[in-house]
């Protein structure tokens, strides 16, 4: 498989139990080390072959000579007044050809557990007018070690304070439809009760629409919750603000949502950036729900946080009424006010806050 391919090397994080099993046959080792370094690395967390006491001591020893566990590296930290934490991470090194990049990642802890956003490029090629993380454009994909370790960095850096339940969201950086392989690698060892151990219901991966990658997702045994980034009410709205949508129109992607297959409980997640006056009207609230009709849905209204960006936010009073004629419709609809903002760890923010456009910031680095 292709993503064996590329994860072949002596770094071991992002390894699957299979590719630890090949990486250890190949050096000489018994393949059943595999499930003792699997349950280390992502169970309890240990990021240095030392601390792995469930292996005898001189294959910790091998492992630290001829093996690495390549976390990224905390750049700084940026910590908001709601108890957000805002990292700055950075990842690659040329010395193992992976190019340097930055890339964040968000902690949000709440009275019964956490939520950790996470890249999954560094940048982003989709071009949405309203998102600062466009006007950085590609610079790469993540790799499958570098996504898991964005939410074990997040973790561990909050070890004390950490709540039984974890969330992951795919809504940092990037669009996660776009590096297909790499973030279901990541996924595997994320959801996998043996692994990271997050529950597949508290997981969401959120796309700007990619239709072949929600085809693909629809098969795979094991995934995250999908979210959907609708963001207009018509293809000719939708065409202005996500020139992915000239690719991918609304009614081919609302065409794969209904074949989405949802488990009894399950519901798409359908977010609606609200920008003010472009698509916050009562008519765009019903043509929504006319495009939803016979889709199992739930619509985020998140209102549109300011950037460097020639649009507006919307009016509180329109939110809510887009927000009433949703729900006198039946379909379930909320207000999502991101978190962090002070610390531009808003949705859509991140780009902008290493561009050195933020405000000043408390840095706890
Ligand atoms: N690329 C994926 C996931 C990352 S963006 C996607 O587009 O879905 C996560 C969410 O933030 C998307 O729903 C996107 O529409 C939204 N978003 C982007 N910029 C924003 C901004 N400035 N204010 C509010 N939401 C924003
Ligand atoms: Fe990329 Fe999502 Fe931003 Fe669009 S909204 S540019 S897909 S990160």
């Amino acid at each position: 498989m292709s993503h064996q391919a590329a994860n072949s090397g002596k770094n071991l994080l992002g390894k699957s139990p299979e590719e630890l099993r090949e990486f250890l046959q190949a050096i000489g080792e018994p393949a059943y080390r595999a499930a003792q370094i699997y349950h280390a690395l992502y169970r309890e967390r240990r990021f240095d072959f030392a601390a792995m006491t469930n292996l005898p001591a001189a294959l910790r020893e091998r492992l630290a000579r001829e093996a690495s566990i390549e976390m990224p590296r905390i750049v700084r930290r940026h910590l908001s007044s709601d108890g957000t934490v805002r990292y700055v991470l950075s990842i690659g090194d040329a010395a193992n050809g992976a190019k340097p990049a930055t890339i964040e990642a968000v902690f949000m802890p709440e009275e019964s557990r956490q939520t950790i956003c996470i890249s999954t490029q560094a940048g982003c090629a989709v071009d949405c007018r309203f998102c600062l993380t466009a006007t950085l454009g590609l610079m790469r994909n993540l790799t499958a070690g570098e996504i898991v370790g964005e939410v074990l960095v997040a973790l561990e850096d909050n070890r004390a304070a950490l709540k039984p339940q974890t969330n992951i969201v795919l809504m940092g950086q990037g669009e996660p439809l776009l590096n297909y392989d790499a973030v279901m690698a990541a996924l595997r060892i994320l959801l996998d009760q043996k692994g990271v151990a997050i529950a597949p219901r508290h997981a969401a991966l959120s796309t700007s629409g990619i239709i072949p990658g929600i085809e693909r997702l629809a098969h795979e045994k094991v995934r995250p919750n999908l979210a959907i980034s609708l963001n207009a009410s018509s293809n000719e709205q939708r065409d202005q603000v996500m020139p992915i949508n000239r690719k991918y129109p609304l009614e081919k992607l609302l065409e794969a949502c209904r074949k989405y297959p949802l488990k009894p409980r399950e519901w798409l997640l359908f977010e609606y950036v609200m920008l003010g006056g472009f698509n916050d009207s009562p008519e765009d609230a019903r043509r929504v729900v006319k495009l939803l009709a016979n889709v199992r849905a739930k619509v985020n209204l998140i209102p549109w946080n300011p950037g460097d960006l020639p649009l507006k936010r919307p009016e509180r009073a329109r939110v809510e009424e887009f927000q009433r004629v949703l729900m006198e419709k039946g379909v379930p609809c909320f207000i999502r006010d991101s978190r962090g903002q002070d610390v531009m760890a808003a949705c859509g923010q991140l780009a902008l806050a290493e561009a050195g456009a933020s405000p000043a910031v408390e840095s706890h680095a």
